[in-house]
Parts: C-alpha cells; sequence; structure tokens
C-alpha cells in the first residue's frame, strides 16, 4: 500500500479543547487539567464545521435524532469549561444545518437544578439536538454521582428524551447502589468490580497505563499480523481536535490531515511521509519494527491490547519529533498523568 485514501465521514466529534477539569483513568485522549489548555477558535471552528454540514447533506434521515456515533458531538476535555465558546458554535453549527448535534460531559457544572436548566434550555434554543452524560467509575470517583443523575432528569425533560446517558450500565448500578456523592475507584473495585467485565473500556489512551494491572497482558508478538485498515479507514466516526488534525476514528495522537482542508483530507496522498500509518495499514509487526529502529524496546510486562502496543510505540516515536502524523505533540506527554 502506497497511498492513503480515507472516506468521506458521516459522523463525528469536535474536540474544543483537551483541557478537562478531571484526569480520568480510562481516558482515550489523556486529557487532563495540566494541557496548556488551547480552545479551537472561532474561525477554524466554522470552516470545520460548514465542510462537514455540507458533507452530511441528505445523508441523514433525521437531524433531530443523537446516538454515540450518529451526528456530530462537541466535546473535549469538557466543553462546559468554555460554555460561551460551546454556546457560539452550537449557534453556528445550527445556522450551517449540522445534524443530529448533541455535547458531551462529565457534569461538574450541574451544581442545582437552576444552573443546569438554564444552560441545558440556552443550547437547546441553540439548536442543541440532544446531551450525552458520561457515566463511568472514573468520573463518580470525583464528580457527586447527585449531579450527573441531575443532568440525566433535566436533560431528559429539556432535550425531549434526547439524552445518551454512556455507559447506562453504570448509570443504573450507581442508582441501585444508591450512590451519594463519590466513590474511589478502590470502593468500587471492592464492591462492584465484576461490572468492569460487561463495560465497554476502550483499552487505549490513558487506560492500558492505570488499568493495565486489571487485565492479562500479551508480548507484542501476541498482536502482530493484524492492520488497522478499518480502524482507519472507517467513515462512520471521526474526531477533530482544538489544533485542527483530522484523527480517525478513536485513535488519539494520530492525525490524518488538516481538517480545515476536508478535500484535501480525502484526497489520496503518498504514505511516503506517514511511515507510522503506512505501518499500521499493514501489519502492528511493522510498526514495531519501526520503533526498534529509533530504540524502542518492549516492556517485560506485555500489554493489554493492540492499541495499547501501538501507543506504546508512538509514545516512544514522539520523542524524536519526526512524524508528522503524530499530533497534538502535547497528548504523548499526558498520557501517564
Ligand atoms: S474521560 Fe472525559 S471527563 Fe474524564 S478526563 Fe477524559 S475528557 Fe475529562
Ligand atoms: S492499534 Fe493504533 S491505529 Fe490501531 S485502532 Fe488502536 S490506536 Fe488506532
Amino acid at each position: 500500500m502506497s497511498e492513503l485514501h480515507p472516506p468521506r465521514p458521516f459522523s463525528g466529534g469536535i474536540i474544543l479543547s483537551y483541557k478537562c477539569n478531571l484526569s480520568c483513568k480510562h481516558c482515550m485522549y489523556a486529557c487532563s487539567p495540566k494541557w496548556k489548555g488551547d480552545w479551537m477558535s472561532e474561525e477554524d471552528a466554522l470552516r470545520i464545521l460548514s465542510q462537514l454540514a455540507e458533507e452530511a447533506k441528505g445523508k441523514y434521515h433525521d437531524i433531530e435524532v443523537v446516538g454515540v456515533n450518529y451526528g456530530f458531538h462537541f466535546t473535549g476535555g469538557e466543553p462546559f469549561l468554555k460554555f460561551d465558546l460551546l454556546l457560539e458554535l452550537v449557534e453556528a453549527s445550527s445556522s450551517l444545518g449540522l445534524p443530529s448535534t448533541f455535547v458531551e460531559t462529565n457534569c461538574f457544572w450541574c451544581r442545582s437544578d437552576e444552573v443546569t436548566w438554564s444552560r441545558m434550555e440556552a443550547l437547546r434554543n441553540a439548536g442543541l439536538k440532544g446531551i450525552l452524560v458520561s457515566v463511568n467509575p472514573f468520573i463518580v470517583e470525583s464528580i457527586p454521582f447527585e449531579r450527573i443523575e441531575r443532568a440525566v432528569r433535566v436533560g431528559l425533560k429539556v432535550f425531549d428524551g434526547n439524552v445518551l446517558v454512556y455507559q447506562r450500565l453504570f448509570f443504573e448500578l450507581f442508582k441501585s447502589m444508591e450512590l451519594k456523592g463519590t466513590m474511589s475507584f478502590q470502593r468500587f473495585l471492592d464492591e462492584v468490580g465484576g461490572a468492569l467485565h460487561y463495560a465497554e473500556l476502550i483499552p487505549t489512551g490513558r487506560a492500558p497505563y492505570k488499568l493495565g494491572h486489571l487485565y492479562t497482558k500479551h508480548p507484542a508478538g501476541h498482536f502482530f499480523g493484524t492492520s488497522c485498515r478499518q480502524e482507519l479507514l472507517r467513515n462512520w466516526h471521526i474526531h477533530v481536535d482544538n489544533y485542527c488534525n483530522y484523527i480517525p476514528g478513536y485513535c488519539a495522537g494520530i492525525s490524518l490531515g488538516d481538517a480545515r482542508n476536508l478535500d484535501e483530507v480525502c484526497h489520496p496522498s503518498s504514505l511516503k511521509r506517514r511511515p507510522i500509518v503506512k505501518a499500521l495499514l499493514s501489519d502492528l509487526r511493522n510498526l514495531y519494527e519501526l520503533g526498534k529502529k529509533y530504540g524502542y524496546e518492549e516492556p517485560e510486562k506485555g500489554y493489554v491490547s493492540k492499541c495499547h502496543l501501538c501507543l506504546d510505540i508512538r509514545k516512544h516515536l514522539a520523542d524524536s519529533e519526526e512524524f508528522q502524523e503524530l499530533k497534538p505533540a502535547e497528548f504523548y506527554s499526558h498520557i501517564e498523568d
């Protein structure tokens, strides 16, 4: 394979910033309070949103419906840390006709019914179709569960049922435990840790480093012979970050180009200057070999997943600052925050 030819996107997430008030153990994007705190500029956002709106035209049967991989969501980091920007971009998306828009939040700001109602109403009046409420054992380490329950209760009314509770399993579990306030991860493990087996936990980003001890590990060779062609070249969900990196699927730290120019990103281009993507499109073994050339050493403990192997090698390669596809560079320094 000598060319990269990403398909046109169908749905996606707009990462307004990697800055977050939390630093969750499972965060795929390694968000935390330690990031510099850059936010997407309005100018870049408008260029990106207008192209995505054009792209989505005629592809959505119902622009009022939202789904985890259906429509376009504003995310982070935590988008409510800059509510004014969020509101402006929702207004802009609405006038551009971007379908099925929603915002994802950890609910830190849902301190009272009044505040929750007024912010949600402002967003709905600006054209937002729904909200995704994050619920998991890592967020409730810091966010009192009452705020999450409040966001769901108020959201269901304001957005006329368009509330995605992700993940519902944990929401129901915490309700059945009558959880009040926060809960340490250790307490979660002690009391209901078995629930983790039923949860969707994407083993990339910070998770392999912070939660790896809970999972079986394998040597690198275990993952040889597999490629990431499907993940890198899928059209059903992409992300664009505040630096305008066009991120395939959930592969944080990999950029396929400048999202301000969608035609260029989705046009066939040579893989010559993208050796990491080239390796990933063929066989993880090739990425491993590339890492070795740059002095990468396999850890004795092994890896929990192919994404762990991939990320660990990329983290090493990112130090050389030679690879244009490893962006944003800051991502690689916050994986173990
Ligand atoms: S998972 Fe969400 S809430 Fe947690 S650090 Fe990442 S962006 Fe923030
Ligand atoms: S191994 Fe790397 S490229 Fe493949 S899906 Fe995981 S993070 Fe993406």
